[in-house]
């Protein structure tokens, strides 16, 4: 089978979408799930365009990464500037990144109007800045910027670029659909032409006219090796080309051999995990991956459906590790959430009361707007809680929160808030009562609760909340707004989220940071002590 390199660009150009900020933590948390989906290359960022950026490439080198490389991206070098004096190239190479992916205009026009230099500057860009960076001992990516209007207007120029690059030792050529409007037939032909060059050909298709993914695909049957976009097509406008449906169709449906069998299994857990961080709803219409892209909603009996199952669908959910389901019974398909939690030392055998009684709880928690993708600190909980003999750590009697808005002048600037919470809160045998102020009402009752652990667990000192994110969900059954709380928490060393879900957003909150309290001492507090 032939190779296909994939490069994801989910932190630069899956950022760029409105609706999406990304942390520095977010983008290392990201960069470690797509290193285990077994993406090729991932671009980090520009690190000569903001301080975020360069703070991940410092940060990503301490990332244990063992498929992926990173990439910084970044443009040519200016016009009538030296490689080696180039601040933006500097940049590039302060990102100690193996790879770097230079962005370089290949459009006549745009030459002209946008860089305002000659057709022939620009092609010296190309090559300086290439070959500048392959003296540096670089994995180089030329990115063909408006690769497709340039060939359009002006095939011979457009070529010509990509002939500088190659040239230089570029080693990959990607034709870049930076307006996303190009139809299919033209990106096969372009790309047949690029190829006639002899180096490898990649291609970075925006999604402007809903073929993305196809023209990505079409772009490998026409010789391409090297495929860039992000995870679930996430964009400026109307997005990327969408890994997510790339992929399975590449492995699948074209028998590339891009990712193995065990790493395309995980595509729906990454391509949910990366939504929860972007803070985005998940698709259920995602093809492969979304919660209805195999759901069977026969009036049917099962029976039935269960024979027709193949005819129904193009295709085995569970080798994009996606479920059938079946509307009149959701339990089918559990089997591998009950795998996941016995890697993580929870064992509940299939078939007993046990795994019985948890499924109850998912099926009770997803109906009050639960979703465990994100929050595996959470459904652990949720099933040591469903085990026999399960103490919790502490138990919430009673909270009291009060918010107060200040105007008095002494108090210093009129309108401050002033949250205060008082708690009861039993720990092992003992009931206490505390209370704390705290900048808002969430952090009044975190104080509240850690005054009375930490008299039993001083250690816990060192938890610390480093996310909040809040979310509005349709209630499943319709009749309310629910709010849910997605909270990530560090000890120092790991990190942990945990969720809660309510129509109230400081009980959402509490359930989410309790969660995240518990874990820490049944778990982490758990395997320090033995
Ligand atoms: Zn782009």
């Amino acid at each position: 089978m032939a190779r296909v390199e994939l490069y994801d660009t989910t932190l630069r150009d899956g950022t760029q979408m409105e609706g999406i900020s990304l942390s520095v933590e977010d983008k290392l948390k990201i960069a470690q799930k797509l290193d285990e989906l077994g993406i090729h290359y991932i671009e980090g960022g520009w690190p000569g365009s903001n301080p975020k950026d360069a703070e991940f490439f410092v940060r990503a080198q301490s990332l244990r990464l063992t498929n992926a490389k990173i990439a910084a991206f970044g443009s040519t070098r200016r016009a009538g500037v030296r490689a080696e004096d180039d601040p933006n190239l500097r940049a590039l190479l302060d990102a100690h990144t193996p790879a770097v992916t230079l962005v370089g205009k290949a459009n006549a026009e745009h030459v002209r109007l946008v860089l305002e230099t000659t057709r022939e500057e620009n092609l010296a860009m190309i090559r300086d800045s290439v070959a500048y960076m392959k003296g540096q001992g670089k994995v180089v990516f030329f990115d063909a910027e408006h690769f497709f209007d340039g060939f359009r207007d002006d095939a011979e120029y457009a070529l010509e670029c990509l002939r500088a690059a190659a040239e230089a030792g570029a080693d990959c050529l990607v034709l870049c659909d930076t307006n996303g409007g190009t139809i299919t037939s033209k990106v096969v032909e372009a790309v047949a032409a690029a190829r006639r060059l002899g180096a490898p050909v990649g291609i970075h298709a925006h999604n402007d006219a809903d073929l993305a993914v196809a023209n990505s695909l079409a772009a490998v049957e026409a010789g391409a090796t090297h495929v860039q976009g992000t995870i679930n097509g996430y964009g400026e406008r109307c997005g990327n080309a969408n890994l997510v449906s790339v992929i399975p169709n590449l492995k699948l449906k074209m028998g590339i051999d891009c990712l193995s069998d065990e790493q395309l299994a995980r595509l729906t857990e990454i391509s949910h995990y990366v939504s929860e961080v972007a803070n985005m709803v998940p698709n259920p219409h995602a093809p492969y991956v979304g919660a209805s892209a195999f759901t069977h909603k026969a009036g049917l009996h099962v029976a039935a459906i269960v024979k027709a199952e193949s005819s129904y669908q193009h295709m085995e959910p569970e080798l994009v590790g996606n479920e059938k389901r079946i509307l009149v019974s959701e339990l089918a398909g559990y089997r591998n959430v009950l795998t996941k939690l016995k890697e993580r030392g929870v064992d509940i055998p299939p078939s007993g009361e046990e795994a019985r009684r948890l499924l109850e709880q998912v099926k009770l928690a997803e109906s009050q707007g639960y979703q465990y993708e994100g929050a595996e600190a959470s459904f652990e909980l949720l099933a040591r809680r469903s085990q026999p003999g399960y103490e919790p750590p502490f138990e919430l009697k009673d909270f009291l929160v009060v918010v107060r808005r200040h105007s008095e002048p002494e108090r210093g600037a009129a309108g401050e808030m002033l949250a205060e919470a008082a708690v009861k809160v039993r720990v092992e045998a003992e009931t206490l009562h505390t209370v704390a102020e705290g900048d808002g009402p969430v952090n009044a009752l975190d104080l509240a609760v850690r005054k009375a652990l930490v008299e039993f667990h001083p250690t816990l000192e060192a938890v610390k909340l480093v996310d909040y994110k809040v979310r509005i969900v349709d209630s499943p059954s319709g009749t309310a707004a629910i709010v849910r709380v997605l909270i990530e928490s560090t000890d120092g060393e790991h990190t942990w989220t945990t969720v809660g879900c309510s129509p109230n957003i400081i009980e959402a909150s509490w359930l989410a940071l309790s969660d995240s309290l518990e874990w820490w001492l049944v778990r982490r507090l758990g395997e320090k002590t033995e």
